[in-house]
């Protein structure tokens, strides 16, 4: 099948991580069932030259553990993608899958998780574990100055990948926190379905977060 190839590539695990026994068999069965999917840890999207880091969580079933990409195909990849265009950090046509011309300008999507977890949760240990792998990608981009955290989890991971201490970072919508080296890691609600649908998130919340995002990138300009 067609899949993003990583820009980081050095920095993600092999294709068939075993150092989460839960999410392996996970991945086990859904090979099974759906031989045709991605089934494998998602590598990072976008710009290896990014001066915007964007932490998601972990991927969806019918989304990047599917495309292959991260939030390709699923529901929250429609807003993503739309806010990332509309503030100047993606170009091209998103048409929900890998193989479309959708392109990153200056930002790179990375999950905290890169494997499938049920119910989309993971574990505490299975965040823990899959963390080198963060902190790899992040250094892998050492333009980069700001982060978006999506969700409480990712926010929680980004923080300790970042070298923050996160009594000191308390999460909360458009909440940013600098890190010790200088980074700015700024907060969102998660862009999932049950966000949207409930209006925990609207898309002028989502906005927000990525118009703030790019007055950082504007005024470093300067
Ligand atoms: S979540 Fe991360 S550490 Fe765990 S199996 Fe997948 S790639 Fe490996």
């Amino acid at each position: 099948m067609n899949f993003a190839p990583s820009p980081i590539a050095d920095s993600e695990p092999p294709h068939d991580c075993p150092l989460c026994p839960r999410l392996v068999g996970f991945r086990e069965e859904l090979r099974q069932e759906f031989p045709t999917w991605w089934n494998a840890p998602v590598n990072a999207f976008g710009d290896p030259a990014a001066w915007l880091g964007i932490i998601g969580l972990a991927p969806g079933k019918h989304g990047a553990n599917r495309t292959g990409r991260p939030f390709t195909g699923d529901f929250a990849g429609v807003l993503l993608f739309e806010t990332l265009a509309k503030y100047g950090f993606a170009t091209g046509v998103y048409e929900a899958k890998p193989d479309d011309t959708l392109q990153l300008q200056g930002a790179m999507i990375i999950n905290a998780v890169k494997c499938l977890p049920p119910q989309n949760k993971p574990t505490p240990e299975e965040i823990r574990t899959c963390r080198p792998f963060l902190e790899g990608q992040i250094a892998a981009l050492p333009r980069a100055r700001v982060f978006v955290a999506l969700g409480q989890i990712a926010h929680q991971s980004a923080v300790k990948a970042l070298g923050g201490r996160l009594p000191k970072c308390k999460f909360g919508h458009l909440a940013e926190h600098r890190m010790p080296d200088g980074r700015i890691l700024i907060d969102s609600y998660h862009c999932s379905r049950y966000n949207q649908n409930t209006g925990r998130l609207t898309t002028e919340m989502f906005e927000a977060v990525f118009a703030r995002a790019a007055e950082l990138r504007d005024e470093s300009a300067r």
